[in-house]
């Protein structure tokens, strides 16, 4: 079993004193500089091999536990998005006379809905919680141990389980959604806002859903080759560095939250 500290990893390794530093560093300490970072490489090597070595374990004895069961990633998908699409559908077709300001709320649940993908994210999928063990188990102890920051594709639509929030998940967001849009309703004195508000926070949910499920397609895909996402996809892979993955680039949509509270790793992200 492999544990995952922060920063400094292995530390058995001994420091190269045979190394020649350079030509062009300082001759001052260049010896232990140059050891030091050959040790430090030996380490990231060795720990990176391990965990690519428990990535492909965790894989196996994944399938394992679910075959023979029945499930079709198609077939979550389309549920999932079924269902999505029906309510935002039914939400729409109940607008009547939408006036100009009553759609500032588009844009307003658009970040709203990015605030709480980060907050989420952060705090309820890689901390355990009292009440919420089954958003911890689902992403840290699986979806992560699943993927790696180099091993981020899957490899067939029964890999989809791992990828796709059950389709529980939507029902509970319609439902948390439209308690807010009621709200917001009664508030404003407007229907229409809280409609607006129920539809763009379904639309969310199912951006969340299809920007994820594009960060690990795999790299042959169509959509890995469509710019933004090939941003999201370096900047998601970063996160699922297991170094640093409770504390950066925790948006999978777009990184909005990540760059307003001090997550986003721009280096990473670069191509
Ligand atoms: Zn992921
Ligand atoms: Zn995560």
């Amino acid at each position: 079993m492999v544990s995952f500290p922060r920063t400094r990893l292995l530390r058995s390794f001994p420091i190269q004193a045979s190394v020649e530093p350079p030509h062009d560093e300082p001759r001052l300490g260049a010896r232990n500089v140059a050891g030091m970072a050959v040790t430090e490489a030996l380490e990231a090597d060795a720990w990176a091999a391990a965990d690519a070595a428990q990535v492909e374990t965790f894989r196996a004895e994944y399938r394992a536990r679910f075959a023979g069961r029945f499930y079709n990633g198609r077939l979550h998908a389309a549920t999932t998005f079924g269902i999505g699409l029906g309510a935002i559908a039914l939400g729409l077709s109940q607008l009547r006379r939408v006036r100009r300001p009553e759609l500032a709320v588009v844009p307003a649940a658009l970040v709203f809905g990015n605030l709480i993908e980060w907050l989420v994210h952060k705090e309820l999928l890689h901390r355990l919680r009292p009440g919420f063990f089954v958003f911890y188990s689902r992403h840290a102890l699986n979806h992560h141990q699943f993927f790696n920051s180099e091993r981020m594709t899957f490899d067939g639509p029964d890999d989809l389980r791992i990828v796709f929030f059950p389709p529980f998940a939507i029902l509970a967001s319609i439902g948390g959604t439209a308690a807010i849009g009621a709200g917001l309703a009664r508030l404003s004195g407007s229907r229409n806002a809280g409609l607006l508000y129920n539809a763009t926070s379904t639309a969310f949910y199912l951006l969340y859903e299809a920007m994820h499920l594009c960060e690990h397609v795999p790299e042959t895909s169509f959509a890995a080759r469509i710019p933004f996402v090939a941003f999201m996809r370096r900047h998601h892979a970063h996160h699922h560095d297991k170094r640093v993955m409770v504390e950066r680039n925790m948006n999978l949509t777009f990184p909005l939250a990540d760059a307003l509270l001090g997550t986003l790793d721009r280096a990473a992200s670069q191509s």
